[in-house]
């Protein structure tokens, strides 16, 4: 893809699922690419369970990381937790040091918390606004900042949702957090393209990563999800690296403040498949 190479590249979120094909995508490019993870063993030293969790996302790190590189691609591996200001400020300081310099943010980090939206905790709906947009803001606030002072041109993907323009019940604070994202993506693109700073973001349908464990395991409940999708099965996350890849790539140059819906005709309104409503 045009204009990814030698280009410098952080990702949050970027040791698994779809932040995890980003990397190696960028790596495969010929980019340098940071890959953020947010748990580290030193500070899991609380419980064995936080333990063992870190083991297994610093292999899944290590994984990706070899991956990049195998692709050819320079990596530097930072940790943050994006919903601390103080991780942010670090980790941004911290790439930019390392590989001399930022070209592209992918916004990738993200969680969701499930319930009837009347009995979430205040405590769990703002740590997912933390996490998905705040923590988004935050990585952007520090990019754009870093292209206007170095004056050069810069992109930011904001990896969004089919639910930043689809209600999903029982998923109140994600479906929140990605309509903000989608106001995020319009206010920064629109408030910096005279800068040369492009902001876009993709909007991914349901797609094969460990967020889905609830399903993508499961034969009867993945059919049932499939289902509902449009061209009949999920994404792969191969699929959102390739769209991503394009929005990054001067083959983008002149596109700003939009979503790319990669989701297989999920935001079609799949139940007008018929027309049952002038039948
Ligand atoms: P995933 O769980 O594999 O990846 C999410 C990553 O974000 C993990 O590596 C996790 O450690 C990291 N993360 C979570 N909180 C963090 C924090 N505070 N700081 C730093 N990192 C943090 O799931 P995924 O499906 O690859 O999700 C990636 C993005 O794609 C998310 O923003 C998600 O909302 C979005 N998305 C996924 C789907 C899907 O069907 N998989 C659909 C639409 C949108």
């Amino acid at each position: 893809m045009k204009g990814l190479t030698g280009k410098n590249v952080l990702v949050t979120g970027g040791s698994s699922g779809i932040g995890q094909a980003i990397a190696v995508r960028f790596g495969q490019e010929g980019a340098n690419v940071a890959i953020n993870y947010r748990k580290g063993l030193e500070e899991a030293k609380q419980t064995e369970a936080m333990i063992a969790q870190s083991r297994i996302e610093e292999e899944a790190v290590q994984s990706c990381m070899n991956q990049v590189r195998a692709a050819g691609g320079r990596t530097v591996l930072v940790q943050a937790d994006v919903s601390r200001e103080e991780d942010v400020l670090r980790m941004i300081e911290e790439v930019i040091t390392e590989l001399g310099g930022l070209d592209i943010l992918i916004n990738n980090a993200g969680f969701q918390i499930s319930g009837p939206s009347h009995e979430i905790s205040t405590e769990s709906f703002d740590r997912v606004l933390a996490t998905n947009l705040r923590g988004a803001y935050l990585c952007a606030r520090e990019a754009i900042k870093h292209f206007l002072g170095a004056d050069k041109p810069g992109v930011v993907i904001n990896i969004s949702s089919v639910h930043q323009i689809i209600p999903k019940p029982r998923y109140v604070g994600y479906s929140v957090s990605k309509g903000g994202m989608q106001n995020l993506t319009h206010t920064l693109a629109l408030e910096y393209a005279g800068q040369n700073i492009r902001v876009n973001a993709i909007g991914p349908g349901a797609t094969i990563t460990p967020i889905n464990r609830a399903w993508v395991d499961d034969p009867e409940k993945r059919a049932m999800v499939e289902s509902h999708i449009p061209m009949g099965r999920a994404g792969t996350s191969e699929e959102m690296a390739a769209a991503v890849a394009f929005l990054c790539s001067d083959e983008a140059a002149y596109i700003t403040g939009q979503t790319l819906y990669v989701d297989g005709g999920l935001t079609l309104y799949p139940d007008f498949r018929t027309a049952w409503s002038s039948e």
